[in-house]
């Protein structure tokens, strides 16, 4: 019987999961279809009731479903438990695991950035919502001394902050307002820069102004795309990287969880940029069109 993996989330349509697993399956010969479930926020109950049956070897969820489907299932994981989010689901028998790949995701992302150089001990996150939680928890458990969190809703990121309080409660995790001088007097004290806004994702926006990157800074933007923030970064001077690493690992991270299999990372990759030149936009957790960065704007135009 053909297994089946589904993408629950609304809207789906875009999403690039589809192309990278059903890759990897076809490329180990295993016999499973991914399919991109829309449901609404109603309709989530039924689609998790759903995945129970035989016929599931299990789900990734993303937007807007993340937070929502933590109750509804009979385990999360350390990171699902410690983040709040759940992007990855598997079966044990009827029973329903929640995962957050997304934290081994970016684990894997601020390795490759920081590459021969030593790990940094601060941190300027940008964003307070479902990715900036995976990040946050990623760079407590990487052993960062201070992180300090912007948003434009300060409540949000200091809800964030207070979520996390016993993990972090040996180091400076800190929600700070959003003001461009508060923001630079952060940045001339740290080493990396995250942005887990979805500023830059829609439109050629950026978070912070160009003047205040200075070129020591790592600067990595979760938006998979060259955005701005990521040109000015680089013209800066600073070493950055954008969104596909994370995207890359969180899902070779669910294949394995799935299959028991080592994911085929060269053929996820490849399958990840033949969708995203064939027009399909969306990493998980985005929610609409991605801006195409400017070289396949002027391609295209
Ligand atoms: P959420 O919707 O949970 O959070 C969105 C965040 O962006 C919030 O902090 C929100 O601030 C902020 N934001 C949105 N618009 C604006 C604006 N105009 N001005 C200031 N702040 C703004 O989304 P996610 O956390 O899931 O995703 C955030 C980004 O990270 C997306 O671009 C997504 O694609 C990317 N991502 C990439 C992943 C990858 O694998 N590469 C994985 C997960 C996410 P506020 O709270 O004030 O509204």
């Amino acid at each position: 019987m053909t297994k089946r993996v589904v993408l629950i989330g609304h809207p789906v349509a875009h999403s690039l999961s589809g192309a990278m697993q059903q890759a990897a399956f076809d490329e180990l010969g295993i016999d499973a279809r991914y399919e991109l479930w829309d449901r609404a926020p109603i309709g989530l109950a039924d689609a998790i009731a759903e995945l129970r049956t035989d016929e599931f070897l299990g789900a990734n969820v993303t937007i807007p479903h993340k937070e929502r489907v933590v109750p509804q299932v009979d385990r999360l994981t350390e990171e699902a438990h410690a983040t709040g989010a759940v992007n990855t689901l598997t079966k044990e028998g009827r029973k329903l695991v929640g995962h957050n790949t997304d934290v081994p995701g970016f684990t894997v992302a601020l390795d490759q950035l920081v590459g021969r150089q030593k790990m940094p001990r601060h941190a300027v996150v940008l964003g307070a919502g479902g990715g900036a939680r995976a990040v946050v928890y990623g760079l407590i458990r990487q052993g960062f001394q201070r992180i300090i969190v912007f948003n434009r809703h300060l409540h949000r990121a200091e809800s964030m902050v207070k979520h996390f309080g016993r993990s972090a409660a040996h180091m400076d995790l800190r929600a700070m307002p959003w003001h461009e001088s508060i923001i630079e007097a952060e940045l001339s004290k740290t080493k990396l820069l995250v942005n887990a806004t979805s500023i830059g994702l829609a439109g050629d926006e950026t978070p912070v102004p160009a003047e205040i990157l200075t070129p020591e800074l790592l600067v990595l933007d979760l938006i998979y795309a060259q955005t701005r923030l990521l040109r000015d970064a680089a013209a800066a001077g600073c070493t950055t990287s954008d969104g596909e690493t994370m995207l890359l690992h969180q899902g070779a991270a669910a294949f394995t969880l799935w299959t028991g299999q080592p994911a085929p990372l060269e053929v996820m990759g490849a399958a990840l940029k033949t969708a995203r030149a064939g027009g399909v936009t969306s990493a998980e957790g985005e929610g609409g069109d991605a801006a195409p960065a400017p070289d396949e704007a002027e391609a295209t135009a």
